[in-house]
């Protein structure tokens, strides 16, 4: 007996630690709360558009706000990689907020729900960040991961090809967890592209007129403060709405351009839902320091503040072409951006598509505002 004596030690230490750590990875399994809001007509699920995400990580809640008036439909995604994290948040802030008077608005906060419940190993991330809201409350939400958990998908199959014809290989593999590579989807596919397939469904059956994937980039990617854009029957339409996005943008001193969908970019939102859709698809990136290689410690300070001196220095030093601020660039400012770029794309698709009017008030005013208001004045606090 006694010789197995360090044996047991050992496991029953091994088995405290695990302990911890599943508190910890279970945590993440729980989605944020979102504050109530009473223009909130009901809440449908992806699996209402694609079966096989029923009782799956895979399956997330369909925020649907109609106003009752005749018009067209918006579909908001955020979420669809999770660590971008001004997509899901800003997804959630329009939730809370939002109040449409004309057509639909129809938002996902966590496109990839299964992303959210780990993060990526040995990247030195954290899990979760908290913001003070302005009534001395905490709102927390989780940094996640862009790929679904490999507890839900496993395991990587070393070749692939997807609906769009994507072939999946080398050190793509790990892609058939990426949702944004697996568009258009397959109803009877890998789990993650039987959520692409719930986003196809959903947008044939109701009808989805315009559609914004919310991202962000590391600093040194070369699309940030770019839209996407694709609609495969009228290109030149969703170019002219776009256009008059980013031109009220530049009127509120905002950089943003605009750029037609990649024509190799198969399985990514905007080439093939566009494609195999009416839809028209935009994507939109901010810039956010914590995903680039370049970043320093990771804490909530990086994750909001978004200041990351690694990067201020390697734009001065012309190895980071982005225009990156010397004070950072906060989630607020990146949440504000998100939402001001849809409601000028819904704006300027109403003026071009007057019989599929879609209008609503985000009740949050100009960038400006929702600068100045911060997330904790943005955000409302959960009762
Ligand atoms: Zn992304």
């Amino acid at each position: 007996m006694k010789k197995y004596i360090w044996h047991v030690i050992i496991l029953l230490v091994a088995a405290v630690f695990a302990v911890f750590a599943s508190i910890d990875f279970l945590a993440m399994h729980h989605d944020e709360p979102i504050a109530d809001n009473p223009n909130l007509t009901e809440i449908r699920w992806l699996s209402d558009y694609s079966e096989g995400l029923a009782g799956t990580d895979l399956d997330t809640p369909i925020y649907v706000f109609d106003s009752g008036v005749p018009g067209g439909t918006f579909l908001v995604l955020g979420g669809t990689h999770p660590n971008e994290s001004a997509g899901p948040v800003a997804a959630i802030a329009l939730i809370e907020n939002i109040e449409v008077t004309e057509g639909r608005v129809m938002i996902i906060p966590w496109t990839n729900r299964s992303g959210f419940s780990h993060t990526s190993p040995l990247d030195g991330m954290q899990d979760f960040f908290s913001i003070e809201l302005d009534d001395g409350s905490t709102r927390t939400f989780r940094v996640g991961n862009r790929l679904s958990n490999p507890v839900d998908q496993w395991p990587d199959r070393t070749y692939y090809e997807g609906s769009s014809g994507r072939k999946l290989v080398g050190t793509e593999s790990a892609e058939i967890r990426n949702i944004n590579r697996m568009y258009f989807g397959n109803e009877k596919g890998v789990l993650t592209e039987r959520a692409c397939y719930g986003i196809y469904n959903l947008i044939k059956t109701e009808n989805v007129d315009i559609t914004m994937d919310m991202h962000e980039g590391s600093p040194e990617f070369l699309y940030l403060d770019c839209t996407m854009v694709n609609k495969h029957s009228d290109n030149s339409l969703a170019m002219s709405i776009a256009s008059y996005m980013c031109l009220s943008m530049e009127f509120d001193d905002l950089t943003m351009r605009a750029e037609y969908s990649g024509v190799n970019s198969y399985g990514l939102s905007h080439r093939s839902l566009g494609d195999n859709t009416e839809s028209m698809m935009t994507l939109m990136e901010t810039y956010n320091p914590s995903m680039g290689p370049l970043h320093g410690k990771m804490d909530d300070d990086l994750i909001i503040n978004g200041n990351e001196p690694n990067y201020y220095q390697a734009h001065l030093d012309g190895y980071v072409y982005f225009d990156v601020p010397e004070d950072g660039y906060p989630l607020v400012n990146r949440v504000a951006r998100h939402i001001l770029t849809i409601a000028y794309l819904a704006e300027g698709f109403s003026e071009y598509v007057p019989e599929r009017c879609i209008s609503f008030d985000t009740n949050l005013g100009t960038y400006e505002d929702m600068v100045e208001m911060g997330l904790g004045g943005i955000l409302k606090s959960i009762n």
